[in-house]
């Protein structure tokens, strides 16, 4: 679906007609759109701690431009990160070894050859549901720790008390604390899945769902935070250019009249239901884990990217484009489902014949899957 944009599924009517009148009525401009203010608007008061927006075209880059405004508010340069937060320098630094070769690099995948040595030891990974080693960063980092920057909740839920620990670490320190948003936001609720565990963050970034595949990206804040911005350059051409924009409050506006979520969260439990089912049927041993609208499976017996490659194959030879997770959509429905779930049902029997046989990979019409970088969930 997209990497999870297109959340109300592919080309949907409502979005492109909107975009496509922009179109016509022209794009871009050099002051700001109407649907700027609208969409800052409706995200600051969906998340009411929030008194300001500020938006860019991907999540990468608003997670860089939440980085600069939480920088430049407490002066101070060292970042505490839990996930996954994009391409750029400053996050691509944790991964700068000690030596000149990557051994040892914490995110494995993500290969940090073009980012300044210089930023070595300048952002510094914590594992989710891990709290003591997020209060070792900060007893390390006392006067320099500025920003903490994590998603809500990737895999598993947070543990009781991991998130209020590190909202309590942030205002502890002075570090100002970032949700990043980009995947888990507007999935399992109408805004970012923090308002579901009462966790308010300083600032909070949204992406992919957004626009429901049109590009557009945004940061909100406390205003005092927000305000920094002003001390600090962050500006780019396209900002103005209007799609994103319209995208963004057409979708926002179709996902709470017909409360897209709450089918996101039903599609993505049936595709569980189904995937433990049929496992159990094929005796196949099955991990499942995520959030149910962005669900994951893994196989446990055997070589798993052995057998998740011959899931893929299989599956795109009934139709599906499918790797080791799923993004459920609103034009999903029982019967899409239903019969993924019955096609899958005859891949986990040809699953089962394979690692009877003993070799895998003998079954597999081309190379293995690359495994995926580590997210530190
Ligand atoms: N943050 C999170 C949590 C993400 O999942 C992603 C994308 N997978 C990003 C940031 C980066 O967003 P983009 O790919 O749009 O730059």
């Amino acid at each position: 679906m997209g990497v999870g944009a297109c959340i109300l599924g592919y080309a949907d009517d409502d979005i492109d007609k909107a975009v496509k009148k922009v179109i016509d009525d022209g794009s871009m401009c050099t002051l700001n759109c109407p649907e700027e203010i609208e969409l800052a608007k409706m995200l600051v008061s969906i998340h009411p701690w929030s008194g300001m927006a500020r938006f860019a075209r991907t999540g990468g880059e608003a997670c860089a431009v939440a980085v600069r405004i939480a920088r430049a508010h407490t002066k101070k340069s060292k970042i505490a990160f839990c996930g996954y937060h994009g391409w750029h320098d400053w996050y691509l630094a944790s991964n700068l070894g000690n030596s000149s070769n990557l051994d040892g690099q914490l995110l494995p995948g993500l290969e940090p050859s073009g980012v300044p040595r210089e930023l070595k030891g300048t952002a510094l990974p914590f594992n989710y549901n891990r709290l003591d080693e997020l209060e070792k960063i900060a007893a390390e980092n006392k006067d320099n720790l500025g920003v903490i920057i994590m998603e809500p909740q990737r895999g598993n839920a947070p543990a009781k008390g991991f998130l209020e620990g590190v909202r309590q670490i942030a205002s502890r320190t002075g570090a100002v604390l970032i949700f990043d948003e980009v995947t888990s936001g507007f999935r399992v609720n109408y805004g970012g899945i923090h308002l579901t565990y009462g966790v308010e963050p300083d600032i909070a970034v949204f992406g992919k769902a957004l626009g429901n595949g049109f590009p557009i990206s945004a940061v909100i804040g406390r205003k005092e935070i927000m305000d920094s911005a002003q001390t600090s350059f962050i500006s780019s051409t396209f900002w103005t250019e209007r799609i994103g924009f319209v995208a963004a409050v057409e979708t926002l506006k179709k996902m709470k009249r017909l409360d897209v979520q709450k089918d996101l969260v039903r599609y993505g439990e049936m595709i569980n239901d189904g995937w433990r089912t049929t496992a159990k049927k094929h005796n196949i041993n099955i991990e499942i884990s995520g959030i149910a609208p962005l669900t994951h499976i893994s196989f446990k017996d055997g070589n798993t990217l052995e057998v998740q490659t011959l899931y893929s194959q299989e599956m795109l030879k009934r139709g599906y484009l499918l790797g080791a997770a799923v993004y459920t959509t609103y034009s999903y429905s029982k019967e899409i489902i239903e019969g993924f779930i019955k096609d899958s049902d005859e891949v986990f029997a040809l699953i089962r014949k394979a690692l009877d046989s003993g070799d895998v990979k003998e079954h597999l019409e081309g190379g293995v899957i690359h495994a995926g970088f580590k997210r530190l969930t």
